[in-house]
């Protein structure tokens, strides 16, 4: 398989090299040459495959020869094996014909686990193979540090460096990455903001220098590739698990920087029967505002309940823009040049053709909240903030009420007891077991001033054979 640059100009990749690249050069995101197309019969032959088996269907096209396939289905039993739950992402029934899937079964409780307990060992695996080192260096609000941190804490090739902003991410978040015990695990604590720790992010990526050519920086963010592939196997197993594919799903899909849902579009380019994917979004609502007005354009970021989909724009829109324009990469380049600068739109056809792909949704706070009080009033079901906009985006635009409507479950309502508090429940969700002694296990991070030559020193000082 041969992945290609969605602005046109970068030369196209095995899967080895798009795993340990991230962004390609020429400013562009990486997607397949082509999908593989499994036909209805096949897919129907995958009922009853465990989680993990059918992972390996779903993926290993998009793996090839990187990973032989013995060794690709090791991996993959040991990445589904830490998930609380034998189903690894269990259905839950909230009324007739509609559901959640809880994909917040993981060790750091969201979806993000998904992908980055598969990715630490995919790249574990090829650097072993290669005989070569990374220095994964990233900057975290709260969800994705904690996610990337458990995916590579037994990484033997792997050292991770997590920045956060000093006493600016909530304590369970913290705690996540911060009692994660590792020798290739460093928590930095920026005193600065979340901003501050990204722009020395990029920096350093721009100039590696500082690692005296012993190692070089990997990205783990939400546009590495491997990251999307594997999100596009809890769409077949949803709708293997309710009927499919001899009937069609609908699924609705809590929604940042386009990732999950993006995984979903795949998915039925595959072959698998989806008759509506709803890009369900909080305030920061540049997706829903282009859908609904074909206008793409920035605003202020807005401080919500549901923080891990807070964004300005959302970086894997890129790839679907990629597929509206035909996978003219020139046209793409030109579009997103200018929307850096202003307000964009696209042809009409194409916008249209867009609709056609999805529907979309913006719910505020207070609708959040109200949706967590009236799940929870009509089943005893407690909501986190983020599934809460999906379940109410799938209410308000569901079609077909004979079509299942699947909500994906992106977090476990103990993470975020704020939004449960505002939503007037006095329910308090409890850490589940294997995380209910997380306030008492020894907390292990170094603070640092925000300055970027001080911390690329700690880096340079603190990788495993510096
Ligand atoms: C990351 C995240 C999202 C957004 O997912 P995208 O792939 O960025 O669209 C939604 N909910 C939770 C809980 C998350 O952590």
């Amino acid at each position: 398989m041969r992945y290609i640059s969605t602005r046109g100009e970068a030369p196209a990749l095995g899967f080895e090299d798009v795993l340990l690249t991230g962004l390609a050069t020429d400013g562009g995101l990486y997607v397949p040459e082509s999908l593989p197309h499994f036909s209805l019969e096949e897919i129907r032959s995958w009922r009853g495959l465990s989680y993990s088996e059918l992972a390996f269907k779903v993926m290993h096209p998009f793996v090839d020869d990187a990973v032989p396939a013995d060794d690709f289905r090791k991996m993959l039993d040991e990445t589904y094996a830490v998930f609380a739950h034998k189903a690894v992402a269990p259905l839950v029934q909230l009324d007739t014909n509609e559901w959640v899937m809880e994909l917040f079964r993981g060790p750091t409780l969201a979806f993000k686990d998904f992908a980055l307990q598969l990715l630490g060992r995919l790249l574990d695996y090829v650097l072993e193979k290669r005989k070569q080192h990374v220095v994964i260096m990233g900057a975290t609000s709260g969800d994705t540090g904690s996610a990337a941190i458990e995916g590579c804490r037994r990484c033997e090739h792997v050292d991770i460096f997590i920045l956060h902003p000093h006493q600016r991410v909530s304590e369970v978040q913290r705690r996540q990455m911060t009692t994660v015990q590792g020798d290739n695990i460093h928590n930095i604590a920026v005193r600065g903001n979340f901003d501050d720790c990204q722009r020395m992010v990029k920096e350093s990526f721009g100039n590696q220098s500082f690692l005296g050519g012993k190692t070089q920086l990997a990205a783990v963010n939400s546009i590495n590739w491997a990251r999307i592939m594997a999100q596009i196997v809890y769409y077949f197993h949803a709708s293997l698990a309710l009927g499919g594919p001899d009937r069609s799903m609908a699924f609705s899909v809590p929604t940042g920087n386009f990732g999950d849902i993006f995984a979903g579009y795949l998915a039925k380019k595959m072959g698998l029967p989806i008759s509506q994917l709803v890009i369900a979004t909080n305030r920061n609502d540049i997706l829903h505002r282009f859908m609904s007005g074909n206008k793409y354009e920035q605003h202020q970021l807005e401080h919500t309940l549901s923080p891990s989909m807070d964004i300005m724009v959302s970086s894997n829109f890129e790839r679907l823009l990629f597929d509206l324009h035909g996978r003219d990469g020139l046209a793409v380049k030109n579009l997103l040049e200018n929307a850096a600068k202003g307000p964009v739109s696209i042809e009409d056809y194409r916008w249209k053709h867009a609709r056609k792909l999805f529907d979309s949704d913006a719910v505020d706070d207070k609708t959040t909240c109200d949706t967590i009080r009236e799940i929870y009033e009509q089943n005893e079901y407690l909501l986190d903030p983020h599934t809460a906009i999906g379940v109410r985006a799938a209410r308000n635009c569901r079609r077909d009420h004979a079509v299942p409507m699947i909500t994906l479950g992106t977090a476990h309502p103990a993470k975020f007891p704020d939004a449960v508090a505002e939503s007037g429940l006095s329910v308090k969700p409890p850490l589940p077991a294997h995380m209910a002694d997380l306030f008492e296990r020894e907390e292990r991070y170094t603070v640092l001033d925000n300055n970027i030559a001080g911390v690329q020193e700690f880096i340079a000082k603190h990788w495993k054979n510096a």
